[in-house]
């Protein structure tokens, strides 16, 4: 049904939750991450940095020989961090951009967070631990918008704690189990909360996508089925249903509208007679050249501006026109009745002299902001039709209501 290929690559990529983003959404994913998970972002960053800094007083009061150099090193950088943070609230950035700042600031928090404790040889592990567990948190939670930037920060920072332990313990026996009891499941457990986030988000912004894509077919193609209901298909212009619509609203606007409207029927002359004389399908081709001329009239004079045509019967056709005035209504009819005279298409099974394919029009103008009932119109209008056939026809019949 859809030969859509963005389309196609989400169904791929939700259908396998392991294939990739395909490329050409991706941009548009880290802009609906950014949009969607802005401010929880922003509030789950602010809380992992207060934490943060609530450990680095905790470790001041626990070891107040390194409170000093702690404070002057930590403070500033927790700060700086949360300023950075807090920046991307008032500018809408990208989500790319908020990935770039991530990494320095992360670095920033974990330098701030093993160079004091480092000062202090033989401290016991909570210290470091405390201070850096929360580091971990933050660098998370800062880079969620991209699991490479996650995975990055925590291999730097687990390069850094596993120095830490190497400088503080006194075997590396005891440094690589103290990591391995305490630092990698943090590691493990951050970046599996960041990728089944990134997972969730990226489902949530594909089904996205295939409900704008479903809404969008939907819309197209209701486009079309109004098109296809509202036009003739012999000729190509719009169809009777289409002129009830028209003219109904164009009624019921008149009370209140400033500029008066006209209505015109059309019937082609002695059609039977040609019919019955060339064959039907000759008589289609009549009615599809009278249509054509009748459009390209319309679409070229200057009294017809706003005027549309309609096919609304067999030979029958019928013109709304804007902004009608008396002398531009007639004008108008006579332009279209001579403009078919003068395509001179043969005709010479009808019974008067002309030997050519002629129509009738009976016009009426419905003044400004009258109320005027539909059947009134429409019977006085065909009552000027039935006059100008009466009168010779291939001519028109103007009146005002
Ligand atoms: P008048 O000048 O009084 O209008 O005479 P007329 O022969 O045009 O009027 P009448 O209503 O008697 O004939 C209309 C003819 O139009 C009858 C029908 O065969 C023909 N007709 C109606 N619809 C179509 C169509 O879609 N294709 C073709 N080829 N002929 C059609
Ligand atoms: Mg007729
Ligand atoms: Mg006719």
């Amino acid at each position: 049904m859809y030969s859509n290929s963005r389309y196609q690559d989400v169904i791929d990529s939700l259908t396998h939750w392991r294939s990739p983003m395909p490329a050409a959404l991706r941009r548009g994913w880290y802009g609906y991450q950014w949009r969607e998970q802005r401010n929880s972002l922003l509030l789950l960053t602010s809380i992992s940095c207060c934490a943060y800094l609530a450990f680095v007083l905790a470790d001041c009061a626990m070891y107040p020989d390194i409170a000093n150099i702690s404070l002057m090193v930590r403070l500033p950088c927790t700060l700086a961090a949360l300023a950075i943070i807090w920046r991307f609230k008032k500018q809408p950035a990208h989500a790319k951009r908020w990935d770039a700042v991530a990494l320095p600031t992360v670095t920033l928090l974990g330098i701030a967070s093993f160079y004091p404790i480092l000062q202090h040889k033989g401290m016991v592990s909570t210290g470091y631990i405390s201070s850096s567990l929360s580091y971990v948190v933050v660098a998370c939670l800062i880079t969620l918008t991209s699991f490479r930037w996650a995975l990055i920060a925590c291999a730097f920072i687990g390069m850094t704690a596993l120095w830490a332990c190497i400088q503080v313990l006194p075997s590396i026996k005891m440094a690589l189990t103290e990591f391995g009891a305490t630092f990698l499941p943090v590691y493990a457990f951050c970046l599996m909360v960041c990728w089944n986030r990134l997972l969730t988000s990226r489902r949530a912004y594909m089904r996205r996508i295939l409900i704008e894509e479903n809404v969008e077919s939907l819309d197209s193609s209701n486009r079309i089925l109004y098109a296809e209901a509202h036009n003739d298909t012999l000729t190509g212009i719009s169809n009777r249903r289409a002129f009830e619509e028209t003219f109904r609203k164009r009624l019921k606007q008149n009370s209140n509208s400033p500029s008066a409207f006209g209505l015109m029927l059309i019937d082609v002359d002695y059609f039977k007679a040609y019919n019955d004389h060339y064959g039907h399908l000759a008589g289609d081709q009549c009615l599809q050249m009278v249509a054509h001329v009748l459009h390209d009239t319309l679409g070229s004079n200057p009294h017809s501006l706003s005027a549309n045509v309609f096919r609304i019967g067999g030979e029958e056709f019928a013109v709304l026109m804007e902004d009608a005035q008396p002398d531009t209504l007639h004008t108008l009819c006579n332009t279209l009745v001579n403009s078919v005279r003068d395509m001179h298409m043969p005709h010479i099974s009808r019974p008067d002299e002309l030997n050519s394919v002629t129509i009738s029009t009976g016009a009426c103008l419905v003044p400004a902001q009258t109320a005027i009932p539909r059947e009134s119109v429409l019977t006085r209008t065909d009552h000027h039709l039935y006059q100008a056939k009466k009168q010779g026809r291939n001519q028109a019949v103007v009146g005002v209501l």
